[in-house]
């Protein structure tokens, strides 16, 4: 994937972050974990080096979804931002809707299709795996 320098953030506005980095790959996840943390039934995410990305303004609020990762929040609002593993991740995903500009990325595949919900059809050609996928959860 191309290099892209771009900035996100949440709804409120309190938690700013800024991406120099070269995606390593971008996708739909379909996991209840998503769906739970969200509320929607898919999540686009970029998966990016984490020296790649920094939060510029405000800290957020984090959440140990499993025992070995953390989802990051706007702590005021609520906005998912950020997924990686809590102990030394080397990757961390952000969720492609939280950028500036979402279409910079162009998601890749679908992951977690054991658990879509049977009222959304999906139209695109792009890969599908029932679990985990390319990208390991
Ligand atoms: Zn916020
Ligand atoms: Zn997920």
């Amino acid at each position: 994937m191309e290099r892209i320098s771009a900035q996100g953030g949440c709804l409120c506005g309190n938690v700013r972050y800024q991406i120099d980095a070269q995606p390593i790959d971008a996708g739909f996840c379909h996991c209840r974990l998503c769906q739970r943390a969200t509320g929607a039934p898919v999540v686009a995410w970029v998966t990016l080096p984490v020296e790649g990305f920094r939060y510029l303004q405000g800290s957020p609020a984090v959440f140990q979804s499993s025992s070995h990762s953390q989802r990051e929040h706007c702590a005021a609002c609520g906005t998912a931002l950020v997924f990686r593993k809590s102990v030394a991740p080397v990757t961390l995903d952000v969720t492609l809707c939280s950028l500036d500009e979402p279409t910079l990325v162009q998601p890749q595949y679908h992951i977690w299709l054991e658990s879509r919900v049977d009222w959304l059809h999906l139209g695109d050609d792009l890969p599908q795996h029932a679990g985990a996928g390319p990208d390991q959860h």
